[in-house]
C-alpha cells in the first residue's frame, strides 16, 4: 500500500502575521530616525455591512502595526462632489500616505473617476489607471493588495516563478488582470480564463500555477489539476449547508484537490488575511517613496 498523497496546505494566516510583524518592524525604524509615522485613510461611503466589516478590520490592523488610521464615514447618498473634495482634502494632507475607497460604491457615484481622483502616490489598492499601466509596463507602482498577496505566497513557496505555466481564472480589474501582469512580469508564461473560455479544464490541466478568482463555489475539480501543481485560491463564497449551517469556500473544491495538487491555499486561512498584510505593505511603501527613504524589500512586487 503506498502513501496517500496530500499537497502542502499553504498558511497564508501565518504568512500573513509575519508580513504584519514585518511591517510593524519597518514602521517602529520609521518613527525612531525619522520622526514619520505613515497614515492611511478609508473611504466608507453607505452602509453595506460586509465593507463595515472590512473598515473596521483594516482599521484595527493599521493601528496595531504602529500606523495612524483614518475613517471616513459618509452617508449613501454623498455626492460626487462631496467625495471627490473628501478624496482631493486627504490627497493633500502629508500626514496620510495611503488612500483606499472602499469598493462597490453606491451606483449614483463613478467609481473611475473617484478612483482616478486619488494621488497616484497614495492609492495603496494598485486601481489608479497610472499605477495599472506602470504595472503593465514593468515600471515600479501600487500593486492591488489580493494578487500581491498570491504572488508574495508563490514566491515563498517556489523561489523563482520564471518559465512556469501559470493560468489565472477570472479577469476582474481587481484580482485577475493584475495577477496576470505580476505573473508575466516574473517570467511565467501566462493563460487567462474567463466565463467565456473553451476548454477550461485542458487550460488549468496545463498549468504548474492555478490562480483561482471567479467567485464560484468549489468550481474547480481535482480531475482539473496537473499532478502537484500550485493552487492560490482567491474565492471567498458563503453556501449553505443541508443542516442550514454556513460555511466559507473557496473557487477550487479543496478536498478534491489535496490528493493531486502539489500545494493549495484553504479558504479560509490562505489569501484571504494576505489582502489586509498588503494593503499595510503598500502603506508603508507609500509612505517610504513619499519620504525618499529606501523601501523595505520583500514587500513589493
Ligand atoms: P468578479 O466577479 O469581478 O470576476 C469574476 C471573474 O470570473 C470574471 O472575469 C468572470 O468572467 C470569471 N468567471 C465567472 N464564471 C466563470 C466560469 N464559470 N468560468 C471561468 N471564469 C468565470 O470577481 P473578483 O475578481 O472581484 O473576485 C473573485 C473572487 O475572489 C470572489 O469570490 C471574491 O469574493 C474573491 N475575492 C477575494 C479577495 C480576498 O481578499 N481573498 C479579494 C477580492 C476578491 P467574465 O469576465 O467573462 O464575466
Amino acid at each position: 500500500m503506498t502513501d496517500a498523497h496530500e499537497a502542502t496546505i499553504i498558511d497564508g494566516k501565518a504568512f500573513a502575521a509575519n508580513v504584519r510583524a514585518q511591517v510593524a518592524a519597518h514602521v517602529t525604524a520609521l518613527k525612531a530616525d525619522h520622526g514619520i509615522t505613515p497614515g492611511l485613510a478609508v473611504v466608507l461611503v453607505g452602509e453595506d455591512p460586509a465593507s463595515q466589516v472590512y473598515v473596521r478590520s483594516k482599521g484595527k490592523q493599521t493601528v496595531e502595526a504602529g500606523m495612524k488610521s483614518v475613517e471616513e464615514k459618509l452617508p449613501a447618498d454623498t455626492s460626487q462632489d462631496d467625495l471627490l473634495a473628501v478624496i482631493n482634502r486627504l490627497n493633500a494632507d502629508d500626514s496620510i500616505h495611503g488612500i483606499l475607497v472602499q469598493l462597490p460604491l453606491p451606483d449614483h457615484l463613478d467609481s473611475n473617476l473617484v478612483i482616478n481622483t486619488i494621488d497616484p502616490a497614495k492609492d495603496v489598492d494598485g486601481f489608479h489607471i497610472s499605477n495599472v499601466g506602470l504595472l503593465g509596463t514593468g515600471q515600479k507602482s501600487m500593486v492591488p493588495c489580493t494578487p500581491l498577496g498570491c504572488l508574495m505566497l508563490l514566491r515563498d513557496h517556489h523561489g523563482s516563478l520564471s518559465g512556469k505555466n501559470a493560468v489565472v481564472l477570472g479577469r476582474s480589474n481587481i484580482v485577475g488582470k493584475p495577477m496576470a501582469q505580476l505573473l508575466l512580469n516574473d517570467s511565467c508564461t501566462v493563460t487567462i480564463a474567463h466565463s467565456r473560455t473553451q476548454n477550461i479544464e485542458t487550460i488549468v490541466r496545463a498549468a504548474d500555477i492555478v490562480v483561482a478568482a471567479v467567485g464560484r463555489s468549489e468550481m474547480v475539480p481535482g480531475s482539473w489539476i496537473k499532478p502537484g501543481a500550485t493552487i492560490i485560491d482567491v474565492g471567498i463564497n458563503r453556501i449553505e449547508l443541508k443542516d442550514g449551517t454556513k460555511k466559507l469556500v473557496g473557487d477550487v473544491d479543496y478536498k478534491d484537490c489535496l490528493p493531486v495538487a502539489g500545494a493549495i491555499t484553504p479558504v479560509p486561512g490562505g489569501v484571504g488575511p494576505m489582502t489586509i498584510a498588503c494593503l499595510l505593505a503598500n502603506t508603508l511603501t507609500a509612505c517610504c517613496r513619499a519620504n525618499g527613504i529606501k523601501e523595505p524589500e520583500g514587500l513589493t512586487a
